[in-house]
């Protein structure tokens, strides 16, 4: 079978990778070009556009940065839509905003073309292994039809809706993330900070009650001063301004997601949007005097605005 795929960064490259193990014939696209450099080598067949993709394939995935680059690749003049053939399905994992998917289903509707809105969690770690939980919204048909694919790249796959449902399912992962992660870094410091081994309190509060993804993946990440990314900081910037949009237009009073949002944004002001996650227990070091392992990236080139 012939399968696209746009985007071959942290996650996308894992992923498309599981589906040239499974056998399938896949072409891909990603703006630079090296990036796709090691799926070409396994076999994958490099295309010049999103719109040469399209033009030979039925079955598309895209995993990009940013709603803007999705925009582009899927409505753009070069785009998917482009080129797609009726009966064609497009597939999009980025995490972007849920009117962007409902807006993309519409206009692939009207070429006869299905769309569903599939973005994931499990981070590096859950591409690398196929265990992503991915949150899908479209047409229980178009569902029906991409989920021998999705059981190559995930565990958990759900149908949640209409187009649109998938992005809104993945805002409530990123709110729960959000909170959870500040909780993270303050019980760390605080281990630290009376005296105790940070190693040994993980042994016995990662698998009670306090338990959670984020504390098993990323504190010792954070205890290790391993600030690379996994999940760039700057990508759940976007998640949360996301999400926080989205909840303005409900009138939400999210306080949790709003703290968060800020000491990510002293994050990045301090050079950390091109580091993982995990490296907001730098700005909580920082606001308790304490300093640890691990240098910020500089964020010169950094999207600022
Ligand atoms: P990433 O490493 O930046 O990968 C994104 C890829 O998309 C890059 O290779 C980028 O090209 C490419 N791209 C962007 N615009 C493009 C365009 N117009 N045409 C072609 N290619 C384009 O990011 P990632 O970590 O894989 O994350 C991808 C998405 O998944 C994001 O929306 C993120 O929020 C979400 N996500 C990430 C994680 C995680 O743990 N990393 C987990 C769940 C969800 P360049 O090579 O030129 O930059």
């Amino acid at each position: 079978m012939h399968i696209g795929w746009i985007g071959t960064g942290v996650m996308g490259r894992s992923m498309a990778g599981h589906l040239l193990d499974a056998g399938h014939t896949l072409f891909i696209f990603n703006r630079t070009r090296e990036k796709a450099a090691a799926l070409v080598e396994r076999g994958a067949v490099w295309c010049d556009s999103p719109a040469d993709v399209a033009a030979t394939c039925h079955v598309v995935f895209t995993m990009v940065g940013y709603p803007a680059d999705l925009r582009d690749v899927a409505l753009g003049s070069m785009g998917l839509l482009s080129t797609m053939q009726p009966d064609g399905l497009l597939i999009d994992c980025t995490t972007s905003s849920p009117a962007l998917a409902v807006e993309i289903a519409k206009a692939a509707a009207t070429k006869g073309i299905a769309s569903l809105d599939a973005p994931v969690s499990g981070g590096d770690v859950g591409a690398r292994n196929a265990t992503l939980s991915i949150m899908v919204g479209g047409e229980k048909a178009a569902f029906d039809r991409a989920m021998p694919y999705f059981e190559k790249l995930g565990k958990t796959i759900v149908l949640q809706g209409p187009a649109g449902s998938g992005q809104h399912t993945k805002m409530v992962n990123q709110i729960l993330i959000a909170s959870g992660m500040v909780a993270v870094c303050e019980g760390l410091i605080y281990a630290r900070a009376c005296g105790l081994d940070p190693e040994r309190v993980l042994q016995s509060v990662s698998g009670g009650a306090a338990g959670s993804w984020s504390l098993t993946n990323y504190a010792p990440r954070m205890l290790k001063g391993d600030l690379a990314p996994g999940f760039y900081v700057e990508h759940f910037l976007k998640d949360m301004k996301i999400a926080l949009d989205a909840a303005d237009e409900m009138k939400l009073c999210l306080p949790g997601l709003g703290l968060a949002k800020q000491l990510y944004t002293m994050l990045a002001a301090m050079g950390g949007s091109r580091n993982g996650t995990q490296s907001l227990i730098k700005v909580l070091e920082a606001m308790s005097g304490m300093s640890g392992p691990g240098n910020l990236t500089d964020s010169k080139s950094a999207p600022r605005g």
